[in-house]
């Protein structure tokens, strides 16, 4: 049998170059199985292409069924209709969502529609468990500035309880790249640093695959962030390379299997961060 090949399809006929594509799928066992699989039929109309066994283009709906229609938030940033509503400013939403670490009540609180970290209350966490999904959250630093470096308007928003986005005062004040807001902590640094001023609202729109472990606990495939700062691309789907705790002044914690889905949690640094406006849409792994 002739292997579909790009030099062998360069040898033969059209015609037989496309049997043989249809004899066997692009991907072969050596390529990341992750990509779809695709294969092409020659009919006497034309091309018909199979993206993982759905015809391109298929107008049958019980083929290929259309996207569920989900209706947007009013403004960009508020829930759309299919959201996770994690908090939403009221003390209400705060304790029926939000908990300590040990699911106990949190010493957090709430002020002027946001939650607000309290020194010694500990990380606060979801009471709701996540693996991929995406999360819309928004943020603001102290308007008193205080400190610098890592000890300036310093939390973090930890996907599944293990993987952070720093949170940090990072306007006009420098730390490391890989500390700053919008840093995957100590792992991958934001592409740009599109922070506000301290006290001024940031959001944070986050696209996360968890890591998928085998039942040895080794990690068979590594999580992907996708972040926008304000709306402006920082992470373009980076994949982790490891956890992001802290292992020592330059070495981050490395991967550690854990539950197909864990809590969001965010740090209590010692800064009186507050979040507000929490949301999260489940997405397939
Ligand atoms: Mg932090």
């Amino acid at each position: 049998m002739i292997k579909p090949t790009l030099s062998n399809l360069k040898k033969v006929s059209p015609a037989i170059a496309l049997t043989a594509v249809v004899a066997m799928p692009v991907a072969s066992a050596h390529e990341d199985l992750t990509k779809p699989e695709i294969k092409v039929e020659k009919k006497k109309d034309g091309l018909y292409m199979y993206i993982d066994g759905v015809k391109v283009h298929e107008t049958d709906t019980t083929k290929q069924p259309l996207p569920k229609v989900v209706t947007p938030g009013a403004a960009v940033g508020a829930p759309p209709s299919d959201a996770v509503v994690l908090f939403d400013g009221s003390e209400k939403s705060f304790k029926e969502n939000w908990s300590d670490t040990k699911g106990g009540a949190s010493k957090w609180k709430t002020v002027d529609g946001a939650m607000e970290s309290v020194r010694g209350a500990g990380y606060i966490q979801s009471k709701a468990k996540f693996g991929s999904c995406q999360l819309h959250i928004e943020w603001a630093s102290p308007a008193q500035v205080k400190g610098n470096g890592q000890g300036r308007g310093n939390s973090g928003v930890f996907l599944m309880g293990n993987y952070e986005i720093q949170v940090l005062d990072s306007f006009k004040n420098q730390t490391y790249a890989d500390g700053q807001a919008g840093a995957l902590y100590g792992r991958s640094k934001p592409l740009v640093n599109a922070s506000r001023g301290p006290g001024e609202w940031q959001t944070y729109d986050v696209i996360f695959h968890r890591p998928l472990f085998d039942k040895e606990g080794k990690v068979t495939r590594r999580a992907t962030f996708t972040v926008l700062h304000n709306g402006v691309l920082i992470q373009d789907h980076t994949i982790l390379s490891g956890g992001t705790g802290w292992r020592g002044p330059h070495a981050a914690s490395d991967y550690k299997a854990h539950a197909d889905k864990l809590p969001i949690s965010m740090q209590d640094h010692g800064n009186p961060v507050r979040f507000r406006n929490v949301w999260v849409r489940e997405l397939k792994d």
